[in-house]
């Protein structure tokens, strides 16, 4: 039998999910370059090709042709938002980085919870009732997008340090917040049964107070682990809407930002030592304990030494662990750390950098600044590769890092950080702090690391002592 080779036509919708299927697959292989610096920066590009693609294909001819009305509108808003983000995230400093996830994050969610609402809205305008799960999924949309909005609207205000950056508590905080969750739920479930708009905008109102009041009592440095719980919350927001618009690509794209900002809060709060719950409930970080003094613990005094001193005792090391921290992002100290680490190299000194999981502000935040810097990955070593290094480290240079090498962590029951895995800077032979002062880290509390005897601080910036540091090791 022969057979008969011909131009097969297919469908439009056919074509669409051909491309939509393609561009989740971009998104899948996206996310897993982003699980290692090393694929990172591919995997964020693949991310943006196949958004760019799902993007091309939603706005591609026949597609949209029911709401042409609109295109202007819909080009408008993208042309706004480009000339917005684009220089946003060109400019952002490494510091402010949280806050900026933390708006792009609470768009999305707003974003989202509009489509329900523009869903919402046109069911009513038709007259007709519509099935119970269609009103379910546009109502979770409102009720999901307007808690991340809101949550990540006051996220942001905090981090960019337009309102208090400590927890906010009041009386009966926690019991006020269930009352407005009680009352969502009744809303929600009076909109389901009667199918009136008008519940649905209480639902909406509700939300954006509770997105708010949630996040009021949590601390700026807690802040991170919130944001990536919104922004699962976000992903869920787009699945709903995803459901609620029937768009496969928007359902799984969703799923996988839920999924993966699931993840992260997990990662982050066990990296921290902490539950979920404590994070989102406790206020940590309302009271300070730390006495700030450098006669803090038990009438001990910490030893300050000099940068010639120090230059000598790395350039005559063997092996150096560079343990960077929050100050590290502060000081933008990125490229002179590692001109240290290449002169200390350069003198046949073994020098890796240990990486604690939340060392800075967010997830990654060491790995991204060093990376900014060219610093080789293989010289990054991860807290549980680095751990087991630090016994037979000559000297651990703890660079703007404090509750990262705290060791309340593993040796004070009771410590807000008791459980929190930390580097093992106290296993070194010698023990540098560079930072400014004895102002504690994010967590408020002592660290009596800097006042062992095996520790020397060095006072100021980070930026200008590491400076300093490569001048005397040249020296040495
Ligand atoms: P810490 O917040 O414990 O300490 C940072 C230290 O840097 C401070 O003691 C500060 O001391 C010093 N510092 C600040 N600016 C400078 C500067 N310009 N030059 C030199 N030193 C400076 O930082 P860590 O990275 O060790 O720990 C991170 C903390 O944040 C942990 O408690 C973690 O749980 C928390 N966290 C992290 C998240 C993440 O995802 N990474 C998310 C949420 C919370 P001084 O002021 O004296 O200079």
């Amino acid at each position: 039998m022969m057979l008969a080779y011909s131009a097969v036509s297919f469908p439009l919708s056919t074509w669409r999910s051909a491309v939509f299927l393609v561009a989740i697959i971009g998104f899948v292989l996206a996310l897993k370059g982003l699980s290692s610096p090393r694929h990172a920066r591919p995997g964020n590009l693949l991310g943006a090709a196949a958004a760019l693609l799902a993007v091309g294909m939603t706005f591609s001819a026949g597609t949209v042709n029911h709401s042409a009305r609109n295109l202007g509108l819909a080009f408008g808003a993208m042309a706004l938002g480009t000339a917005v983000a684009v220089p946003a995230a060109r400019l952002v400093k490494m510091t402010a980085m949280p806050q900026m996830v933390a708006i792009f994050n609470g768009v999305g969610g707003g974003a989202a919870a509009l489509i329900s609402v523009t869903e919402l809205l046109h069911i009513h305008s038709t007259g007709v009732s519509p099935a119970t799960y269609v009103v379910v999924e546009a109502l979770l949309g409102v009720l999901i997008g307007c808690v991340s909005f809101a949550g990540s609207a006051i996220s942001f205000a905090k981090l960019q340090e337009l309102m208090a950056t400590r927890p906010i508590v009041y009386p009966a905080q926690q019991p006020i917040n269930a009352l407005v969750g009680a009352g969502i739920v009744a809303l929600f479930v009076t909109a389901v049964v009667t199918g009136s708009v008008d519940y649905a905008f209480g639902v909406l109102g509700l939300s954006l107070i509770l997105g708010a009041v949630f996040t009021l009592p949590i601390g700026g440095a807690d802040v991170p682990v919130l944001i990536s719980l919104l922004n699962a919350f976000t992903g869920l927001a787009v699945a709903a809407s995803g459901f609620t618009l029937g768009n496969p690509l928007l359902i799984v794209a969703g799923t996988l930002v839920g999924a993966s900002g699931t993840l992260l809060t997990r990662l982050m709060s066990k990296a921290m030592g902490r539950s979920l719950p404590n994070i989102l409930f406790s206020a940590f970080g309302a009271v300070v304990t730390a006495t700030g003094t450098a006669e803090g613990l038990e009438g001990k005094s910490v030893k300050s030494s000099t940068p010639e001193d120090v230059g000598v005792l790395l350039a005559y090391a063997r092996k150096v662990a560079i343990i960077p921290g929050y100050g590290l992002a502060v000081a933008q100290a990125q490229h002179v750390v590692k001109e240290l680490a290449d002169e200390l190299a350069s003198r046949g000194v073994d020098v890796f950098y240990a990486i604690h999981p939340v060392a800075g502000r967010m997830p990654g935040h060491m790995n991204v600044l060093l990376a900014e810097a060219n610093v080789p990955y293989d010289e990054l070593k991860e807290m549980d590769e680095a751990n087991p290094e630090m016994p037979t480290t000559d000297v651990a240079l703890v660079v703007g890092a404090n509750d990262t090498v705290n060791p309340a962590a593993v040796d004070t029951p009771g410590s807000p950080i008791y459980g929190m895995p930390i580097i093992h800077a106290d296993q070194a032979e010698h023990i540098v702090f560079l930072k400014r002062s004895m102002r504690p880290g994010f967590a408020g509390i002592d660290n009596a690391l800097l006042f062992d005897d095996k520790t020397v601080m060095l006072f100021g910036d980070a930026k200008d002592t590491l400076q300093k540091l490569v001048a005397a090791v040249k020296a040495a």
